[in-house]
């Protein structure tokens, strides 16, 4: 029992906007369609595979559906779907017991989608995959008003490959020739009376219709984002200010000069999160020439940081932080700095590293005159972008 399946490319349109018809649209590297063809390539119990092209692209078919290891006929479509649908019919061999008809803009079809229409296709004679509606389905009548509110526990929706037995898909393609209009080819079936077997379909197995579709389909292929940044910071020290890191005020005699609280934690970490968005340095969006940062908590310029690069698109995934002090000591306060940092930028605990050092008495840091920080970032896709 040899099975066969057209892939019904034939549309010329593109609701996605553009002059490419989107079956020929990039994702990951290869088109809609050859992902969409592949799928059936790569399934055992598929024996012969029918591409349906617009009638400009069969010339270059064979390129467009690039290499496979089943035989591929292609055949130019008609003008509505079922026309297309009937072409493809005629290219598939007589050995073909049972057809599958798919819908190349479904490019994520699954083995076990096309296994289970095919196993309730041998058995029915007319199969399709679809899945629950998790929306209420409302019929609407002119003048957009409710009709009618369907009850959603019947309500399915339907993907494909839909599945046909030889001989009701040639009945199904003979009503289609006629003037039955169908939006698929179970339709046609149904009207002529033939009972059609649903199968459990899969959410992933979208169509790509929108533009968002394209999106999300494409993030699918696109590699987690990561970006890297540096930051750097020095403050000299001077009696009688408070030394605070990440909005932590650490006892000691003396504190950072600064235009703003001088928290080189926060300052060295905005310029690793800024840089790792390319959105410049710390010094641009807050200069220490415009008086409203003025003595302005290093915590409170952090928060503006994460809704900048946030703007872009980015997030905080990771970070680490060395401090370059002589005294006091780091260490016992590290793991405040560090709870701080966490909830400052919503990030768990051992997502954030604080690490002291001194200068081993080595230049004005070494005298305990300055303070520096240094900072990386790792941030990721995410934020408001
Ligand atoms: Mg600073």
């Amino acid at each position: 029992m040899a099975v066969g399946v057209i892939v019904v490319a034939g549309g010329r349109g593109s609701r996605l906007g553009g002059p490419v018809p989107k079956q020929l649209l990039d994702l990951g590297g290869r088109s809609i369609l050859q992902r969409s063809v592949a799928a059936f390539d790569r399934h055992p119990d598929i024996a012969h595979v029918v591409v349906v092209l617009p009638d400009e692209l069969v010339a270059s078919g064979v390129a467009l559906v690039g290499r496979t290891t089943r035989p591929v006929a292609i055949v130019a479509g008609g003008a509505r779907r079922q026309d297309s649908v009937a072409r493809g019919f005629d290219a598939v061999p007589p050995e073909c017991d049972v057809v599958l008809v798919h819908d190349a803009a479904r490019p994520f079809v699954g083995a076990d989608v096309i296994d289970r229409v095919i196993e309730a296709t041998r058995a029915s004679g007319v199969a399709v995959p679809a899945v629950p509606s998790r929306d209420t389905v409302k019929r609407v009548d002119a003048g957009r008003t409710v009709g009618e509110t369907l009850p959603r526990d019947r309500i399915w929706l339907a993907q494909t490959p839909q599945g046909f037995r030889r001989d009701r898909l040639a009945e199904a393609v003979v009503r289609g020739r006629r003037d039955a209009e169908a939006t698929d080819e179970a339709m046609l079936a149904e009207q002529a009376g033939r009972r059609v077997v649903v199968v459990q379909g899969d959410d992933r197995n979208v169509k790509i219709t929108t533009e968002d579709d394209l999106r999300a389909a494409r993030a699918a292929f696109t590699p987690p984002a990561l970006r890297v940044g540096t930051g750097y910071d020095l403050h000299t020290l001077v009696d009688g200010r408070p030394l605070v890191l990440a909005g932590v005020e650490l006892a000691a005699d003396r504190g950072p000069l600064g235009h703003s609280d001088g928290d080189v934690v926060c300052h060295a970490l905005i310029d690793a999160m800024l840089g790792a968005a390319g959105a410049g340095d710390i010094g641009r969006h807050f200069p220490n020439t415009d008086p409203a940062w003025k003595d302005a908590p290093g915590l409170d310029l952090l928060a503006r940081a994460v809704a900048i690069i946030a703007e872009r698109g980015w997030q905080v995934s990771s970070l680490d932080v060395t401090v370059v002090l002589e005294r006091p000591k780091l260490s016992p306060h590290a793991d405040a700095v560090r709870d701080r940092l966490a909830g400052a930028l919503s990030l768990e605990p051992d997502a954030v590293n604080i690490k002291g050092k001194t200068n081993e008495g080595v230049d004005a840091v070494g005298r305990g005159d300055a303070i520096a920080a240094h900072a990386v970032a790792v941030l990721v896709r995410g934020g408001r972008g």
